[in-house]
């Protein structure tokens, strides 16, 4: 059977949701490989057999974690050159979406981002134009590099060895130009991941101030992350990690809650391929109407604690 590549996200050793449903995705391509960059892998590699990956390649070492995407962009290049697999699966993160395209020329080959379901048949259906449009695209040359939403894919156990593979590439001098020189581990408390939660509640300029609590409190009763508008980060009102949208992150729960937020093209980039989709907000002409499949028109000061309520009393 074919080999898929899937390169792991993972935080000190703990394997992401996303790797998981990646897993998932590949398992319908062919036979799932796993790529670990850094150390932890012992940690991780009981979720890697659960869903699949019949072996993990582990590039340790601090060369490939101590500079900016291009070690692990050679790394995969490397890879494919060695092994020849049917594809390469990464999560749609801003940085593995540059590692992946790195590799895909590296490679002669292709790369489709922002990937929200994939055949066996390697057809990809993705998001383009800022989530304007939905496409069905297929890679016609060299191992095709796809970067997949969170979210997209929902993950589905099934055992295999995960037996590990020590690798190791002979980086250029280039590659380890970049070098990170600071880590921020961004402060969610308890809440879900932004881009990995099932379920997000974002606020927008409708808030009206950097009290956010009315937009927490919905969240945390249904155990959901916090996002916000470009507005409302702009306005310093929430932090700017938080934003969602074309120039925040991208997000595909299963249910995506805006309040206040008026659907700007640019916001919509970043949640359109949300599931379900429940809008909060005053104005009946707002643009987040045209895509939601709940409107409620209403004060969302009003609508938001009702809301809450009602989800705590279940
Ligand atoms: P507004 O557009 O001002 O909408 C506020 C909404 O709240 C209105 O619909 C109003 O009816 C409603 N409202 C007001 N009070 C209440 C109330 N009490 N109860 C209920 N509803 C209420 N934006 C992003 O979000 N993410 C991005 O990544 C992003 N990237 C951008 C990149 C570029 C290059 C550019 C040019 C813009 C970008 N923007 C982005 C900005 C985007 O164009 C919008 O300006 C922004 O999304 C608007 O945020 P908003 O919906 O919160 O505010």
């Amino acid at each position: 059977m074919a080999e898929v590549l899937v390169l792991v996200d993972h935080v000190d050793g703990e394997v992401k949701k996303v790797t998981q449903e990646l897993l998932t995705a590949a398992r319908r391509i062919g036979e799932p490989s796993a790529v670990w960059v850094g150390g932890g892998s012992a940690n991780g590699r009981a979720t890697l057999a659960e869903y699949g990956a019949a072996k993990v390649y582990v590039a340790d070492g601090s060369e490939y974690t101590d500079h900016v995407v291009a070690p692990q962009a050679e790394l995969l290049a490397t890879l494919v050159q060695d092994h020849a697999p049917a594809a390469v699966l990464v999560s749609a993160t801003a940085q593995n979406k540059e590692v992946a395209a790195r590799a895909a020329i590296k490679t002669d080959s292709g790369i489709l981002t922002d990937v929200v379901d994939v055949t066996g048949e390697l057809v990809a259906e993705h998001s383009i134009f800022g989530g304007a449009m939905v496409t069905h695209a297929k890679v016609r040359k060299g191992t095709p590099f796809l970067a997949v939403r969170p979210n997209a894919v929902p993950a589905e156990p099934s055992p295999a060895d995960a037996a590990e593979e020590a690798v190791s590439v002979e980086l250029s001098d280039a590659a380890r130009s970049a070098t990170v020189t600071e880590r921020v581990v961004e402060e969610r408390g308890e809440r879900p991941e932004l881009t990995e939660a099932a379920i997000v509640v974002s606020g927008g300029r409708g808030v009206g101030s950097d009290d956010f609590t009315v937009v927490e409190q919905l969240a945390d009763s249904l155990g959901a992350a916090v996002g916000a508008s470009r507005a409302a980060t702009d306005a310093g009102w929430y932090p700017h990690q938080f934003q969602v949208g074309q120039t925040g992150k991208t997000v595909s729960p299963n249910l995506y809650i805006a309040l206040g937020i008026s659907g700007a093209i640019q916001h919509r980039a970043g949640m359109q391929t949300s599931k379900n989709i429940v809008a909060v907000n005053k104005d009946p002409e707002a643009p987040i109407h045209e895509i939601s499949d709940f409107s409620v028109l209403g004060d969302l000061h009003t609508v938001a604690p009702q809301l809450t309520e009602e989800v705590k009393k279940r």
